[in-house]
């Protein structure tokens, strides 16, 4: 038996490869922004009241004034229509983890002839029959419609597929009786009560009102590998991560493709890539090789949080489209491959008031006092809720990568820095007198010293580290929406605000300052244990976290258990981002993808290991045999003691792979932990199997292929 499909893959790739064009594309920036409908396109299409009008709602991030949803469509579709585009559709993020759309064309008949035609009623209002999509419950079949509404406040834009183009409306997704279906409901609610609790404490420092932008930069870690062999591999299709292969002798070890030369195809994809994202006015930024091999990122600039969530679904999109028109596929599983390091979603994110980033320490005293008052009070925040924080990473792809000494471990803690450390350090005393560094602090009279950027971004083993003026989380696998994760963390932060607020507003004015450096002194006190400066990979770190009594879950289920714990509940419901049923529905729609995916995993395994691997393995053992045969029946003494010993050796593997087969099959029927250890131990030995079945007869792409040869 052989297996010559790897053989001809490597032999078209390398031919693709050869054939790579070098052309240079024109450099230019027109093309930003030119599939939106942005202001700059609102105004040009637009009579000049109706714009104003729309300008105002989206300022106020209100829903559309229905008197000019009108002439909003109108101009939309005028738009749309000499972009190229012949359907529209509301576009929406359901709780399956992907974006949906449903289109519907422009036309409209008129006799023999039709024209095209939007309405105002069909941009503000979708009604999807979406009995179908995940709900948890919230939603029976009889009344499975639910309805979609746009969100004015993430511009429309033109997708792009094949030879058509669609327009696409971004809209919240909800019941009818009003329960979020989406993602983007919940953010928006929490957008909203971060937004009131940071006007609250920026009451008390005598600021007058400004509006609070929450802001998001996400890092997208991803892997490339060419389809030829993707599509060998029924692993990959079906689960996006490989459940076999061996570690290859060269992987990671020599960290020489971090930040390496990008090779030529690549580059040339990921042109195409920042090409397409500029078009939809994503500012796609920064890219480089990561530290696996066939790893990279990509870094667009920071934006609106709400909009930065919708973009970062439209750059998983665009990343996955692109891959597919390069020859390659896009991985955007969290462990796609094991012993490597698995790709992650740096959430880098800031609260500003006005023009004031409330994470920018600053160098006056006005600034350092509310730079202070916001560290603590998101301090509390984190130490208060390290385990919802947890809750919002956890997923079946995940779980293999937290704590597997390349990404944070499954304990939530906080990374300040050496020098803000100390600078907390001392207000806890309550000393005044220089820090680390230089300079003396006494919050509102003397100036915090001077936080360099390098200084505070040394330690990468945190899952919440402060980097200069913003926090990143690293947690958030790379495949996630960036929605969950900041549905939480607004919300808490938004809690500790309010209380904050709630104190600072009863301190007289003349004792303002000392009565916050006491108040702060308190926080600090009470939620130190959070903060850890150290290796977090470190193994003594879990004990320690542990005596500090740091919630370490680490699993999904466990993880998910405490959306519905009753004071979470009561949380989510005082800050009006998710009713009773909502959370419910959430546990139950995470649990149940959770569990799907797991037994999907199982089936695929066993599937490969009895119709790929198992006939392999028993032509080779069969084969040693008749040539030990043979050999005997002439009597040849050389050769014979070899060929026994690979014969036995393989009979012996032959059976652990048979009975694992059974203990997988077996296990199917029960829990997710059984699945998953019969997975680890047929894995172990499919993967010793790899390393001594004639390489012809692999019927799976290797590692050192998928992730070399691209
Ligand atoms: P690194 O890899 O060192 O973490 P990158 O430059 O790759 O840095 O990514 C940093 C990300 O943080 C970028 O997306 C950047 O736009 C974003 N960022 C910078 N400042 C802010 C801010 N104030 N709020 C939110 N995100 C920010
Ligand atoms: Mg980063």
């Amino acid at each position: 038996m052989s297996c010559e499909k790897r053989y001809e893959a490597i032999k078209a790739i390398a031919e693709a490869k050869a054939s790579v064009q070098c052309e240079a594309v024109p450099a230019d920036t027109h093309c930003y922004g030119e599939d939106v409908f942005n202001l700059a396109a609102m105004q040009k299409h637009l009579p000049k009241d109706v714009f104003k009008k729309l300008q105002a709602t989206i300022e106020r991030g209100e829903a559309l004034d229905p008197t000019i949803a009108a002439d909003v469509a109108h101009a939309m579709k005028e738009w749309a229509v000499s972009r190229g585009a012949t359907s529209y559709t509301h576009w929406f993020q359901p709780l399956t983890g992907n974006t949906a759309e449903k289109h519907d064309s422009f036309l409209e008949p008129e006799g023999c002839h039709a024209i095209f035609s939007f309405s105002g009623n069909n941009l503000i209002l979708g009604e999807p029959d979406a009995s179908s999509f995940p709900s948890g419950g919230l939603r029976s079949t009889f009344e499975a419609r639910g309805y979609t509404a746009w969100d004015p406040t993430s511009p429309a834009f033109i997708k792009r597929h094949g030879n058509g183009a669609t327009l696409c409306i971004p809209t919240a997704f909800c019941s009818y009786t009003g329960e979020a279906l989406d993602r983007k409901t919940p953010l928006l609610r929490s957008i909203q009560a971060l937004s009131c609790a940071t006007k609250k404490l920026m009451k008390c420092f005598g600021l007058p009102d400004e509006k609070v932008t929450i802001t998001l930069g996400p890092e997208q870690e991803y892997f490339l590998i060419d389809k030829h062999f993707y599509l060998l591999r029924p692993d990959l299709l079906q689960t996006g991560r490989t459940l076999f292969g061996a570690p290859p002798a060269k992987h990671q070890q020599l960290e020489d493709h971090y930040f390496g030369t990008i090779k030529t195809r690549v580059l040339n994809f990921m042109n195409e890539v920042e090409k397409e994202l500029w078009k939809l006015g994503i500012p796609a930024k920064t890219r480089h090789n990561e530290v696996a091999p066939a790893q990279f990122e990509l870094a667009p600039v920071f934006e609106e949080l709400n909009l930065a969530c919708d973009h970062n679904m439209l750059v998983m999109e665009v990343l996955r489209q692109t891959a597919d028109r390069y020859g390659f596929v896009c991985l955007m599983h969290e462990k796609p491959f094991a012993g490597v390091n698995g790709s992650g979603k740096h959430n880098n994110w800031s609260v500003n008031y006005g023009k004031r980033n409330l994470l920018n320490p600053g160098n006056d005293p006005d600034q350092n006092a509310i730079f202070l008052t916001t560290l603590c009070a998101i301090i509390e925040a984190v130490d208060l809720h390290a385990d919802l924080i947890r809750s919002t990473v956890a997923g079946v792809g995940n779980d293999h990568r937290l704590g597997a000494n390349e990404a944070p471990p499954a304990v939530i803690s906080m990374y300040l820095g050496d020098q803000l450390a100390d600078v907390i350090e001392q207000l806890e005393k309550g000393e005044t007198k220089s820090s680390k560094h230089g300079g003396t602090l006494r919050i509102g009279v003397d100036t915090l010293p001077p936080l360099p950027q390098d200084a505070t971004d040394r330690n990468r083993t945190s899952p919440f580290a402060f980097t200069g003026n913003k926090f990143e989380f690293r947690a958030p696998g790379s495949s996630q929406s960036c929605s969950g994760p900041n549905v939480i963390l607004n919300t808490i932060i938004a809690d500790s605000f309010e209380r904050m607020a709630e104190t600072l507003s009863t301190f007289p004015e003349h004792e303002f300052h000392s009565k916050l450096q006491e108040h702060l002194q308190k926080i600090i006190k009470a939620h130190k244990r959070i903060i850890f400066n150290g290796d977090g990979y470190a193994s003594d770190w879990l004990k320690e976290a542990e005596k500090r009594g740091l919630p370490n879950f680490k699993t999904t289920t466990d993880a998910l258990s405490v959306l519905v714990k009753e004071e979470n509940i009561a949380l989510f419901e005082k800050y009006g981002v998710f009713r009773r049923r909502e959370m419910e529905s959430r546990y139950e729609v995470f649990m149940e993808d959770y569990h799907y995916k797991v037994k999907i995993e199982g089936e695929i395994a066993l599937e490969i290991a009895q119709s790929m691997i198992f006939p392999v393995v028993s032509a080779e053992y069969e084969k040693t045999i008749r040539s030990l045969n043979e050999a005997k029946s002439v009597s040849m003494k050389k050769g014979t003691e070899s060929l026994r010993k690979r014969a036995s050796l393989l009979g012996e593997k032959l059976d652990h792979l048979s009975q694992e087969e059974d203990f997988l099959a077996e296990a199917l029927k029960g829990k997710h932990e059984e699945i998953l250890n019969a997975m680890k131990n047929i894995r172990t030995t499919v993967d010793e199997l790899e390393k001594i079945i004639p390489d012809n007869c692999w019927p799976l792409p290797k590692y050192r292929e998928m992730l070399f040869i691209y």
